[in-house]
């Protein structure tokens, strides 16, 4: 055979060959993994005890290419999607364990329906405060909380390729229909985004938009390169995808089209920016992984990534600094550390401020320039975006720098204010004022903010 004639024949094979189809495994499935099926009886009834209470839903390209077995349960891909015993408390294990022993449905439905509650499934007052209106109705499928950027919920992008078990959106994948967000059409979309000129940025979000059928993701985005759309300069599209499913962007039957779509949205004068959920450098060394990065890149598209530091997955400076490291070499650009929410399993992953401060400040000293455009580490809070600046003393006092990097009322942004030392807080509202006083700036504004008694100022 020539040269040429191998070449060939490679390339048929790749054409023929079957693209890999995407086959999913849910908590009714969880036995049937052939991974699992292995591990010891004990490890598994744990795993169906929180299953019970949190989402889970894992994909063969995750249990067969990600996930190292040889290393469970340490390993930290295994804990980014299986459920695990300290994701409960104990008494809340316990509970449902005994539940399910007693082979009680109604028993056990109400045990899990009460565990769920003191699981915060409301984080950040979402659902209060940034459903916006049009014409007195309101939109449930779209949040305005920041002046410039509007997130968008597409019904039928409400799911993921797999389930993160940290993921602060839990609620919404329990089949609560009450706590899922979802726009029933494009049309609120499209008009809200016209009634609202300050809007630079569309970020698309979900659950994961990229479920969606190529088709469903033009009927939302396409019409934005009509000139009356012409302020939505960003369209983001926040996704785990790249990582957890990158056939995605490769194989999968519209995999073309995706790509083409987005090619003529940067075509048309966007930028488009897939914000892509990277936790751990390990997602990204897989074959497929990088065939997705460079056909996302040859379509013009900027791949931004983000994150929470969580505790027993990435706690550790060198495991960011790796991260951020390897995304500067594939052209990807580090944006946000966050902070775990205070919702779900939270007290599993849960690292205190001043961990998540030395964390991103050591992970930071190791990389260069490039790969410092990550921000954080940022809380997702009620009153907007705060990041960790520093620990230092201010006249005698240990106290937290922080600043708004985002915020409900645009003025209150990189303004520094300062919270006394705590080396256990780890969350915003764990945080007192230093120096005596007895507010921070923005309270009296953000509490009568909650009341209704002052408008959502950015949806003006
Ligand atoms: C983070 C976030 C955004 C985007 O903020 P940027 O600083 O522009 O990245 C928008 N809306 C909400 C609710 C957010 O949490």
């Amino acid at each position: 055979m020539t040269p040429v004639q191998s070449l060939q024949r490679k390339a048929v094979a790749e054409i023929t060959a079957e693209p890999p189809r995407f086959q999913v495994f849910t908590e009714r499935h969880l036995e049937r993994i052939p991974q699992i099926a292995r591990l010891p009886e004990a490890d598994r009834f744990a795993m169906r005890v929180v299953a019970k209470v949190l989402p889970f839903r894992v994909n063969r390209y995750v249990l067969d290419e990600l996930i190292d077995w040889s290393a469970v349960p340490d390993d930290p891909l295994f804990r980014l999607v299986f459920p695990q015993a300290g994701m409960l408390a104990e008494t809340d294990f316990a509970a449902v364990a005994d539940a399910l022993r007693k082979d009680d449905a109604a028993g056990l439905a109400a045990t899990v329906a009460e565990v769920r509650r003191r699981l915060n499934p409301h984080p950040a007052g979402q659902q209060e405060l940034n459903v916006p209106r049009l014409d007195g109705e309101a939109l449930p499928g779209i949040q305005h909380k920041y002046r410039e950027t509007v997130l968008f919920f597409p019904s039928q992008g409400q799911v993921c390729h797999s389930y993160c078990t940290f993921c602060f959106r839990w609620a919404q994948f329990i089949g609560d229909k009450t706590l899922r967000f979802s726009a029933r059409e494009a049309e609120h979309l499209h008009r809200y985004l016209q009634a609202h000129p300050a809007v630079s940025d569309l970020l698309v979000t979900g659950g994961d938009p990229m479920v969606m059928k190529t088709s469903h993701l033009a009927a939302y985005l396409e019409p934005l390169l009509a000139p009356e759309f012409a302020h939505v300069q960003t369209v983001r599209i926040g996704t785990k995808s790249l990582s957890f499913w990158p056939q995605r962007y490769v194989s999968d039957a519209d995999a073309d089209d995706l790509l083409r779509l987005l090619e003529k949205l940067v075509r048309g004068g966007k930028h488009v920016a897939l914000m892509a959920h990277v936790n751990h450098w390990r997602e990204l060394e897989t074959p497929v992984v990088r065939e997705a990065i460079r056909r996302l890149r040859d379509a013009g598209v900027v791949i931004r990534t983000q994150a929470p530091l969580l505790n027993h997955i990435n706690n550790d400076p060198a495991v960011w600094a790796r991260l951020w490291r390897e995304q500067v070499a594939l052209g990807l650009v580090p944006y946000y550390l966050f902070v775990e929410r205070d919702t779900g399993a939270r007290q599993y992953f849960e690292v205190p401020l001043a961990r998540a401060w030395q964390v991103y400040r050591e992970a930071m000293q190791q990389v260069s320039g490039l790969a410092r455009t990550a921000r954080g580490p940022s809380m997702s809070a009620g009153p907007g975006k705060v990041e960790v600046q520093g620990v230092t003393e201010i006249g005698g006092e240990k106290v937290f720098v922080l600043r708004f990097v985002q915020a409900r009322n645009p003025d209150w942004v990189q303004r520094p204010f300062f919270a006394r030392y705590d080396e256990q807080a780890s969350w915003l509202d764990q945080l007192e004022p230093a120096f005596g006083e007895a507010k921070f700036f923005f309270q009296d504004e953000y509490e009568a903010m909650c009341r209704g008694e002052i408008p959502p100022r950015v949806m003006g």
